[in-house]
């Protein structure tokens, strides 16, 4: 098996701005954490840098006019009509560098597509990709370009038969639009529930469109839902669709977000459920991009892609931090110096709800959705 990681460290460059909850330096310690693991160095993979993706390689997907609207805004200030298309003050300001933010994150994941694609690799991370919420038109909830949605086009350009699986904290509303009258593409999506969170969609009756009907999948969790409740709503749902659907191509958008300390959401993941999650859909899929999402709590971010790393070489990580990434987990408040979570319990009365609730919407999906792929 032949891996690529994808990184930049062009990254640096960029910044939302001292308010914004996405901070770009989650990247450079997510690879220090690898490095520190020799992760960046293993047999069999090779790390590649993306080169900014061309602008006619963005508005494959979106407007001319949107993208005419990110050129304008690389200097860093709002352009005309900014707020039409999302810019401003808020969850997408306009940063000094943004449209060349945008065509990086584009162009990585990109790059993964086209390494699968030639045969020169099986498995692609870009963990600085699944930007899941842009539109064709509009920035969304810290998302300029939608480098999930090119990937995938690029793919289908291909002939490849697509299965994206989404285990951010919030829905990948972005990616199920752009797909959601294509059969080719078979949309999953696990979350907090809508009326909780951002972006407020993303629930079981959104199946795809026309003869797409079915091949839009979401399911909507309970606040406090931790990986024992998690996990069986997983199992039941995405093994078996993709078991049927038989994609070419798995992209797997690795949000972090659902984590239990993550400040912006509500879902209680921990590190190892992550990587359970990511492991039981490998198998699923012959070929895997891999792309990152949110994440707002850093020491979660660095850990739970460098696990994913691990996770997609078929690598074993000691359970202590190497002593090479001490200075980072000091300066960041890691505290002790361990890999995994330490497992924390809910209350009986709320893992009665939490559960309940789970069972309920993977019950739905099981009606709204498995009929129409036969099951
Ligand atoms: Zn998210």
């Amino acid at each position: 098996m032949t891996t690529a990681l994808i990184h930049s460290e062009d990254w640096r460059r960029f910044d939302y701005g001292p308010q914004h909850p996405l901070r770009m330096e989650r990247l450079g310690l997510t690879w220090r954490l690898m490095e520190a693991y020799g992760l960046t160095r293993l047999p069999g993979m090779v790390v590649r840098a993306p080169r900014p993706a061309e602008e006619r390689e963005i508005t494959i997907y979106h407007t001319p006019e949107y993208v005419e609207v990110l050129r304008a805004a690389n200097a860093g200030a709002i352009p005309p009509r900014g707020a039409a298309y999302g810019l401003g003050p808020g969850d997408n300001p306009v940063f000094r560098g943004l449209w060349e933010a945008a065509q990086l994150v584009a162009a990585g994941s990109l790059l993964a597509a086209d390494l699968v694609i030639a045969g020169e690799v099986d498995r692609a991370f870009h963990f600085a990709g699944g930007l899941h919420h842009a539109m064709p038109d509009r920035a969304s909830g810290f998302c300029y370009v939608n480098d999930a949605v090119l990937a995938i086009l690029r793919l289908r350009a291909h002939g490849l038969r697509v299965a994206y699986v989404d285990i951010d904290a919030h829905h990948g509303d972005g990616v199920q639009h752009a797909f959601y009258g294509d059969r080719e593409v078979l949309t999953i999506s696990l979350h907090e529930r809508g009326e909780r969170l951002f972006p407020g969609t993303g629930f079981v009756n959104e199946v795809g469109s026309g003869d797409a009907a079915g091949f839009s999948v979401n399911v909507p969790l309970e606040a406090y839902t931790d990986a024992a409740i998690y996990l069986p709503a997983f199992e039941a749902v995405v093994p078996p669709l993709l078991e049927r659907f038989r994609p070419d191509v798995l992209v797997a958008q690795l949000g972090i977000d659902s984590h239990r300390t993550d400040p912006l959401t509500h879902l209680a993941l921990d590190v190892q459920g992550f990587g359970r999650a990511l492991a039981r859909m490998l198998p699923l899929a012959p070929k895997v991009i891999a792309l990152g999402g949110g994440g707002y709590d850093l020491r979660n971010v660095a850990r739970a892609w460098t696990v994913a790393w691990a996770v997609l070489n078929g690598v074993e990580l000691p359970a202590t931090l190497p002593e090479a990434f001490t200075p980072d987990a000091q300066r960041y408040g890691f505290g002790d110096l361990e890999l995994w979570d330490v497992p924390q319990e809910i209350s009986p009365d709320l893992r009665a709800a939490v559960s309940e609730y789970a069972a309920r919407q993977v019950d739905a999906v099981h009606r709204a959705i498995f009929p129409f792929h036969g099951l």
